[in-house]
């Protein structure tokens, strides 16, 4: 059958007339999706929010972190973490287990600048209690003799974790906020929440995307509250190690809670901040860390070492007040 012109150019305008419907109709009903709900608490000593267009994201990322930090924290008597630095020895979950496993592989291939087994030195300091002071040279030389990753023993078989010296102690500070967004990135993904953003006091971890385009996170500048480069993300995390976060000025001299495990003094490494994004929660945190205390150099060649991995550094040379 023949369809004359004016039949033709009528279909046409009926297509088009349909098509314009569908495109105003999806338009509409996006707006109507494009909803983000928002919740932050106050856990792991920080502001812990959480941005998803999904409602119950915000509760699943919570209940996760608190497990994770209810095991890791040394603030809670509790924990597994203040059980095993107490009794220098215990069976512990296996979370515990791999998290300090994966902190003593982070030991080894940062040549010691990551190390958990700063514990006593953090203590010694006064960043446990925010009670700070600088400790006499001889303190510090005694508290040596605790530190390092090879006083840390791991029983494969029984989950047993045990101190060679009597008075070491882990701290996973630097570790466990990038493990405890992994866990809950995991835990989103099993429910079927493909979109999420969880900033944990500046560790974030950005889970797909924010209405079809990557999520959007600003570094913050080290000497003042403005914010600096925006990041865009999709599947990653970011974690950034500063002297800014925690730290005491004496003496004109500025005192960071991130410290040198071979000299048991706070890092002095040339840098005010570094900030690593990364495919894990847990590379990001720890890289950041170690980065922070080798110094832009070494900690580049060894950001090498992680496929997916990028970094920001800003040196004290780079900011106007760098005390
Ligand atoms: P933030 O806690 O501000 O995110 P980091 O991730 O760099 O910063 O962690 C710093 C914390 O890690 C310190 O407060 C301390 O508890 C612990 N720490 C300090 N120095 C080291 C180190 N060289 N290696 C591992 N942990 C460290
Ligand atoms: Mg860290």
């Amino acid at each position: 059958m023949k369809t004359s012109r004016s039949q033709k150019s009528e279909v046409r305008s009926q297509i088009f007339l349909f098509s314009v419907f569908c495109f105003l109709f999806s338009a509409l009903c996006g707006c109507q999706n494009q909803r983000l709900y928002k919740e932050t608490q106050v856990m792991m000593g920080t502001f812990v929010q959480v941005t998803s267009p999904e409602k119950s994201a915000a509760g699943i990322v919570f209940s996760e972190i608190k497990r994770i930090e209810d095991l890791l924290s040394k603030y809670n008597p509790d924990s597994e973490v203040s059980r095993l630095n107490k009794l220098g020895k215990l069976k512990v979950s296996p979370d515990t287990f791999y998290i300090i496993k994966k902190s003593k592989e982070f030991c080894e291939i940062s040549d010691g600048a990551f190390d958990i087994s700063v514990g006593p030195l953090v203590d010694l300091w006064g960043f446990t209690a925010q009670n700070y002071s600088i400790p006499k040279d001889e303190k510090i030389k005694n508290t040596l003799n605790l530190i390092g990753c090879d006083k840390i023993i791991l029983k494969y078989n029984d989950n047993v974790v045990e101190f060679k010296t009597s008075g070491t102690k882990i701290d996973l500070g630097a570790i466990a906020k990038g493990y405890a967004l992994d866990c809950a990135v995991n835990k989103l993904k099993e429910r079927g929440i493909k979109n999420c953003l969880i900033n944990a006091g500046g560790q974030v971890y950005a889970l797909g995307e924010k209405f079809g385009l990557p999520w959007k996170v600003a570094i913050r500048n080290p000497r003042s509250l403005r914010l600096g480069e925006i990041l865009a993300l999709k599947d990653r995390s970011i974690s950034t190690s500063g002297d800014y976060e925690q730290y005491f000025i004496k003496g004109n001299l500025r005192f960071c809670h991130i410290l040198n495990p071979k000299t048991g003094y706070p890092a002095d490494s040339g840098i005010v901040s570094v900030t690593v994004i990364a495919p894990s929660g847990l590379t990001a945190d720890a890289l950041s860390t170690a980065i922070f205390v080798l110094g832009k150099g070494k900690g580049i060649a060894l950001a090498k070492k992680f496929p997916g991995t990028e970094v920001r550094i800003i040196e004290k040379k780079d900011v106007q007040n760098n005390r």
